[in-house]
């Protein structure tokens, strides 16, 4: 099956509305959403009404968690405390009862999804390097595992004894071995390249893209400043850092 993995959203519709475009115009009819829907962005209850109608299924965030969890806020960085705070009180009960109803992890067409670590869901460690890869192999049984959280798209490989990175946009998977696919951020790049990032995933191709997509981040900007949140956080779209 070929489908669309979306990750950290983060409440950014300008981005979202860019992907949801390119995976129509792509062909791919499944979407399925690793988490952080809200958080840092301006229009969180607009993205979670555009999750909910696209994602087939979606795992929880660190960010979707805090707003529901008082005091959790205050693990973050100052941006992020200020933007969960906020979101807090932008979402109604409804959406909030959405994101506190949604799952650490799942499997859904043998794939393996978390937000951040599938060892240990809850901990939101990241996967950043093989190092960190080659832990993660073990918390997982399937083949194939899906993540978002660095913002930073990639692939990495496990061949039954160790891990490596494989860099560009393009995976070609081998039958026998097994894959992390980190699917990158909708809603703040921080890689570097500003644009717009979510993968494609095809099972029976044994193949996976990352696909990049323009998006107006000033437009964006000037939402999260009207919106009162940190002016850091419209800033940091135009560079995807
Ligand atoms: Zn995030």
């Amino acid at each position: 099956m070929r489908y669309a993995v979306i990750s950290d959203v983060h409440a950014n519709m300008e981005a979202l509305t860019a992907v949801t475009d390119s995976i129509a115009a792509a062909g791919v009819e499944t979407v399925v959403c690793l988490g952080d829907t809200v958080g840092y962005g301006p229009e969180p209850q607009a993205a979670v009404a555009a999750v909910r109608q696209l994602a087939a299924v979606s795992v929880l965030g660190n960010h979707d968690r805090a707003v529901f969890t008082e005091g959790a806020e205050a693990r973050f960085n100052e941006w992020a405390e200020d933007a969960i705070c906020w979101t807090r009180e932008e979402l109604d009960a409804e959406e909030i009862d959405f994101l506190s109803a949604l799952p650490l992890s799942l499997v859904h067409e043998g794939a393996f999804m978390a937000h951040a670590s599938p060892r240990d869901p809850a901990s939101w460690a990241y996967v950043m390097d093989e190092r960190d890869a080659a832990a993660q192999f073990g918390g997982f049984h399937e083949t194939l595992c899906l993540i978002g959280h660095s913002h930073e798209p990639g692939f990495f490989e496990w061949d039954g004894t160790k891990a490596a990175e494989l860099f560009g946009d393009v995976l070609v998977m081998e039958s026998d071995k097994r894959y992390i696919v980190n699917a990158g951020s909708v809603g703040q790049p921080r890689d570097g390249d500003p644009r717009a990032a979510y993968a494609v995933v095809d099972d029976d191709e044994l193949r996976g893209d990352i696909i990049r997509v323009e998006y107006d981040t000033e437009r964006t900007g000037r939402k999260i400043v009207q919106a009162g949140l940190p002016a850091f956080l419209a800033e940091r779209l135009t560079h995807g850092t």
